[in-house]
């Protein structure tokens, strides 16, 4: 058995708050829409409303204790150490039936920069998980520790969805191509490496090509990851907007989501059964179109990309 099964075994047995909200994922209410040739299906979770509705504001997260630093967690709370700087530990409000939390040992912010290369070695070690980074201001509820979090592979319809889009290659170096994806409901970059190094560097040059804004530590993204066949494949979603409208709207506009990497993986979490009753296909693409990039800011980092 590998090392994350005994993990799960162990606090299934000793952790009943976990056990409890695992075992009520299995009876949880899902639904599923098409958007182009793309499937998402939405989530319908009110353990996650602690994460939807997380303040994370300057001041706010000043003045909590941080939840991913060592000394905070939960006494029940077992953890894996991996490579000396990160601890893996299972995510006691799971979207995915089996749903890590993979913190840096450090409480240092939360930054993709320099972390790529950990990204997919950690999706080479969890060869049965999709790692994910949620920037800090892209859906990360603790943006001052570095963290990413990791679910069972083939849990999100993106991962196959992505082969129906349209690819275009924009950039090739040995070892690695870099595509733009397009024609499936939301913009994503696709990174496809046959070793880290090169991975690396194509992520390296996208990174610096997307737009910031003077409020931004680092562009706005989501990236999902994972290793198939020893390969590795990292999409990339930037993003110009954390919240929806939805989101702050008042009676029954309103919807809470708060789009992180899940979502752009195709599964929509509602915590609130409201939500999850009216939430439309047409919903879900107004939000998408929200808080994505536009075809416009495509070509212009295509076009940083290939000058
Ligand atoms: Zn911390």
């Amino acid at each position: 058995m590998s090392d994350i099964s005994i993990l799960f075994q162990k606090q299934f047995h000793d952790w009943e708050m976990l056990n409890r909200n695992y075992a009520a994922l299995k009876s949880i209410k899902v639904k599923e829409f098409k958007i182009d040739s793309a499937r998402f299906k939405v989530q319908f979770n009110p353990a996650r409303i602690i994460s939807s509705s997380a303040k994370v504001d300057e001041k706010s997260i000043k003045e909590r204790r941080c939840f991913l630093c060592s000394e905070n967690r939960p006494e029940e709370q077992a953890e894996l150490d991996w490579n000396n700087d990160y601890t893996i530990l299972i995510n006691p409000y799971p979207i995915f039936p089996r749903h890590l939390t993979i913190p840096s040992k450090q409480h240092e912010p939360q930054r993709i920069s320099g972390r790529i290369a950990h990204m997919m070695n950690l999706a080479a070690y969890l060869d049965d998980f999709t790692i994910f980074y949620n920037g800090p201001r892209c859906g990360a509820s603790a943006p001052d520790h570095a963290h990413f979090q990791a679910g069972n592979k083939g849990f999100l319809p993106f991962e196959k969805d992505y082969a129906k889009g349209k690819m275009t290659e924009i950039k090739r170096i040995p070892g690695a191509a870099m595509f733009i994806l397009s024609d499936i409901a939301r913009i994503a970059f696709m990174i496809q490496a046959d070793n880290i190094e090169a991975g690396e560097e194509l992520f390296n040059i996208l990174y610096q090509a997307l737009p910031m804004e003077d409020i931004d530590v680092e562009p706005m993204l989501n990236i999902l990851c994972w290793n198939e066949k020893g390969k590795w494949i990292i999409a990339v979603f930037p993003r110009i907007k954390h919240r929806p409208t939805c989101y702050f709207a008042d009676g029954n506009n309103n919807l809470l989501i708060t789009p992180a990497s899940v979502d752009m993986g195709g599964v929509f979490i509602t915590p609130l059964e409201k939500d999850f009753n009216k939430v439309t296909a047409y919903d879900i693409k107004n939000i998408l179109d929200e808080v994505c990039i536009s075809q416009e800011t495509a070509c212009h980092i295509i076009e940083r990309i290939r000058n």
